[in-house]
């Protein structure tokens, strides 16, 4: 059980909350999700589950510069796919009329003045956290004036920056932000949602408790960095006189060679890093799932890592383990030569095929089984060859034995060289008494290797990832660097690989095996003229 569970479970036995749990996963519509975002969806929704709650979908759309309706639309489609499905779906923006009346309801309480102040001057009345601030000279506006103001300002009179609405709350305070923090800003900006209804904005502090408490939300759950923002929280609510829903905060998600900053993620993007959001290299949720990643091989990640009260940095191929482990139950398996070389079985009979038994998926027997033409010439990987061989290679070498994977046992005898010197056909003989299956199929030999039947494949290409970035913590730049001086300029690699012809290319299995390469998936520009793969991950570390 882990800390919010506890607390949860004690609001339960003291019948707190009429013994309901109703949390809220509220993401601001200015970027894709990412696997950071995944953590707080696994646990909000987890957390409605297992106490037969309720969880909300609710859009913190306040800012209307950087928000649009793509990125709503990308929200729903990524926690769908993840396998949740809300209860209610709100933005904040539904609120905006209810929040402005209970601003003017803590001007008439004398605990919010309109302030002309520009941003230097309210920054320098703040002052630092050691001393007092300075109070500003408007803080104590009468209350007729304040209102007149507050509404010419919601009627559009002034232009941007002009005035803000402020909290009148403590400017000696210790935590800065209760030394009268801003409750609204003038900002003549089309909204997403509301188009040009409103040129005044509540903040995220002012709108966020509000909106919890609106929604009757108990457990308002939130990363570390808002736990200075808690006694704000708490004193807006108890100013308005309204539900008190409690805010528990726990760390965020970090991830080696991993950037989880909307803002940054979204330069990746404009600036053509990489080809979009959901490219398989980025860290987003769609991107994730264009890689190759099962949702539940996500749940499972954010299961394992738990949940934890100091920040720390989660190793990245703790995901991919995850990947691994579910895929290994789920993945069709498929042979893929992705660097091929020719290799010819001098004693098969030309022009003659057998019908070979793969077995699709050895972790589901109900997966059945599958046919591939095994004839006199095969593609095997070039790397599966080595004509001086270190120690301890155990795969072809001239003279040496290895079986063909569902087939024979070969023998290499030799290689024949194009004018530059390299391999362009492997000469072998077949063991014909060694057929899997079959009499001497217990034969030993050091490997086996994959193939592919040269009259009977498809092309396909083939991208191979790597990690984004070259160092562990991308975002821990030195002196004059960017996260984007660590990029990794090899982080993809195109191949024409070739694969299974009777590879079943539908979406029923989105999940492939490439037998001792790694998974991979189709993507999503795949076409049966132009089929495309991506590589999820290595078979192992
Ligand atoms: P950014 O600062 O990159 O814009 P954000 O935290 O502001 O990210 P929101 O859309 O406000 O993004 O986040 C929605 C919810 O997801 C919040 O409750 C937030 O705490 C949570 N969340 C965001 N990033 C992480 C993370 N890395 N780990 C866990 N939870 C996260
Ligand atoms: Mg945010």
């Amino acid at each position: 059980m882990n800390f919010i569970e506890q607390i949860i479970e004690e609001d339960l036995q003291n019948g707190k909350n009429d013994s309901k749990v109703h949390t809220r996963f509220p993401p601001e519509p200015n970027g894709y999700l990412h696997i950071g975002h995944a953590k707080a969806i696994c646990l909000n929704f987890g957390l409605a589950k297992k106490y037969n709650g309720k969880c909300n979908l609710r859009f913190d759309d306040t800012n209307p510069v950087k928000e649009d309706v793509e990125y709503v639309d990308s929200i729903r489609e990524d926690i769908q796919w993840l396998g949740f499905q809300w209860d209610g779906e709100y933005f904040a923006s539904d609120y905006f009329e209810q929040l402005y009346q209970w601003a003017e309801e803590l001007i008439r309480k004398e605990l919010a003045y309109v302030d002309d102040s520009t941003q230097e001057e309210i920054s320098l009345q703040r002052g630092i956290p050691t001393k007092p601030g300075i109070e500003s000279p408007y803080r104590n506006r009468g209350v007729e004036e304040n209102l007149d103001v507050f509404r010419r300002m919601r009627a559009g009179e002034f232009p941007d920056g002009a005035k803000v609405l402020r909290a009148k709350i403590d400017m000696a305070s210790p935590n800065m932000h209760m030394r009268d923090p801003i409750m609204y800003r003038i900002l003549h900006a089309e909204h997403h949602r509301m188009g040009n209804k409103w040129c005044i904005y509540p903040m995220y502090d002012y709108a966020h408790g509000e909106s919890d408490s609106i929604e009757g939300i108990t457990h308002s759950i939130c990363t570390l960095e808002f736990e200075v923002h808690r006694p704000l929280y708490n004193w807006f609510v108890e100013a308005l006189e309204i539900r008190h829903p409690q805010q528990i905060e726990f760390a965020r998600l970090n991830l080696s060679y991993t950037i989880m900053s909307k803002r940054k993620l979204t330069r990746l993007v404009q600036e053509k890093y990489v080809m979009a959001w959901d490219d398989p290299r980025m860290p987003t949720i769609s991107g994730l799932r264009r890689r190759g990643y099962s949702p539940q091989s996500i749940r499972n990640f954010a299961e394992t890592i738990g949940v934890a009260k100091r920040d720390n940095i989660i190793d990245v191929s703790l995901l991919e383990f995850c990947v691994r482990e579910d895929l290994n139950k789920v993945a069709r398996r498929t042979m893929a030569v992705l660097d091929p070389v020719k290799l010819v079985i001098d004693n098969y009979p030309d022009n003659q095929y057998e019908e070979i038994d793969a077995v699709n998926n050895p972790e589901d027997p109900e997966a059945g089984t599958r046919k591939i033409s095994f004839g006199k010439e095969v593609w095997i990987e070039r790397a599966d060859f080595m004509e001086d061989p270190p120690e301890k290679f155990f795969r072809l070498t001239i003279g040496g034995e290895v079986r063909l994977k569902y087939a024979y046992i070969i023998r290499c005898e030799s290689v024949v060289k194009d004018e530059n010197g390299a391999i362009q056909e492997i000469h072998c003989q077949y063991l014909p008494e060694t057929k899997s299956g079959g009499a001497e199929s217990g034969r030993k030999v050091k490997a086996t290797i994959h193939w592919l039947p040269v009259s009977d494949m498809k092309k396909a290409e083939v991208r191979l990832f790597d990690r984004l970035f070259n160092v562990p913590d991308p975002d821990e730049a030195e002196e004059g660097q960017t996260f984007l001086d660590h990029i990794n300029p090899d982080s993809m690699q195109i191949v024409e690989g070739y694969i299974e012809s009777s590879l079943n290319l539908d979406n029923k299995a989105p999940y492939y095996q490439f037998e001792r390469t790694g998974y991979f998936c189709i993507d999503k520009d795949s076409t049966p003229e132009h089929l495309i793969f991506n590589k999820t991950v290595s078979l192992k570390q």
